[in-house]
């Protein structure tokens, strides 16, 4: 039998790189050897802050896979997200926390729970297969659950992700709001990126029934120290758009201590954020009052709007 690749979603985000080595380990410790962690894009600041702390390497840097590969998907279920040959490899499992996307013409295991991030489902694998998290792995885990529940602040966290941060948090034997608020801090650091790379950071694709969009995410500590940048970032977007053909390119920049986010809205279609958030927009942006979730409070509220 050749190697398992396991991998998420392309421009990863923390809990993306993290289930790529979590479930490394679990396969290991189920007696899958043959495994190997995987990513399908660069690191960000967030999820490099957390491998240092923790002293694990990077998962490899993979494009593409050649037919009859088999692969374990984590965080995504969605093939516009994934490797360009996926219809040809063989997906053994998916644990996700999606929409299902996916449509396979043999079994697999499939796990997917609507909790705020992989990990929480990975958690519960753990338990229920009776193997024993370490500490590296714990803390791991610990910090793809803070940063897509941005500390247990998001809509999308459940009682299951606030568990499974409590029970890590023990074994990983952290403070969990003082290591979780340095995290994301890190992860606010764009200063290194050029304009190109801050928006496709943690960019999705998403057709908003036939509004063809992107919706990108930023994370800060202050948004108007990133609205210094505006005017080259709505030159970046425009440059997408075009390239892209889109008929809208959302920008949220997302404010972790105030949990708001501004928005800046490009593209011909970009009064359906007007509509769907009852907001002006003033020189192509806004601010969303308590908006953090781009799964719970963006997609669906601008899909009804379009
Ligand atoms: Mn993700
Ligand atoms: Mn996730």
């Amino acid at each position: 039998m050749g190697k398992i690749y396991i991998f998420g979603h392309k421009n990863p985000d923390t809990d993306s790189i993290i289930s790529s080595l979590v479930m490394a380990d679990f396969e290991k410790k189920l007696g899958n050897n043959d495994v190997v962690s995987c990513r399908l894009g660069m690191l960000n600041k967030e999820t490099e802050y957390v491998l240092n702390y923790v002293g694990v390497e990077a998962p490899e840097l993979i494009e593409d896979l050649e037919d009859g590969q088999e692969v374990i998907l984590v965080d995504t279920a969605n093939p516009g997200e994934l490797i360009p040959n996926l219809a040809n490899v063989k997906i053994r499992k998916i644990v996700d926390h999606h929409q299902v996307l996916i449509n396979t013409s043999y079994p697999l295991f499939y796990r997917a729970e609507p909790v705020g991030c992989t990990e929480t489902i990975m958690y519960k694998l753990y338990k229920e297969n009776n193997l024993k998290i370490d500490k590296k792995i714990a803390t791991l885990m610990l910090s793809a659950i803070i940063s897509d529940t941005l500390l247990l602040k998001s809509p999308t966290c459940t009682e299951d992700d606030k568990n499974a941060v409590k029970e890590l948090s023990k074994i990983a034997e952290l403070n969990y709001e003082t290591y979780g608020l340095e995290m994301l801090k890190a992860g606010t650091d764009i200063s290194s990126f050029t304009i190109d790379q801050i928006l496709n950071l943690d960019a999705k694709f998403i057709n908003l029934k036939e509004v063809k969009s992107i919706i990108a995410q930023v994370n800060t500590a202050s948004i108007p120290e990133v609205m210094k940048m505006k005017s080259d970032l709505e030159a970046g977007m425009n440059k997408i758009i075009k390239e892209n053909n889109l008929d809208l390119f959302m920008f949220l920049i997302t404010d972790i201590i105030n949990s708001n986010s501004q928005v800046i809205a490009l593209g011909q279609k970009a009064n359906i954020v007007e509509k769907a958030y009852g907001v002006k927009l003033e020189n192509n942006t806004a601010l969303l009052h308590g908006v953090v979730s781009r799964k719970k409070q963006v997609v669906p509220i601008m899909t009804e709007n379009a």
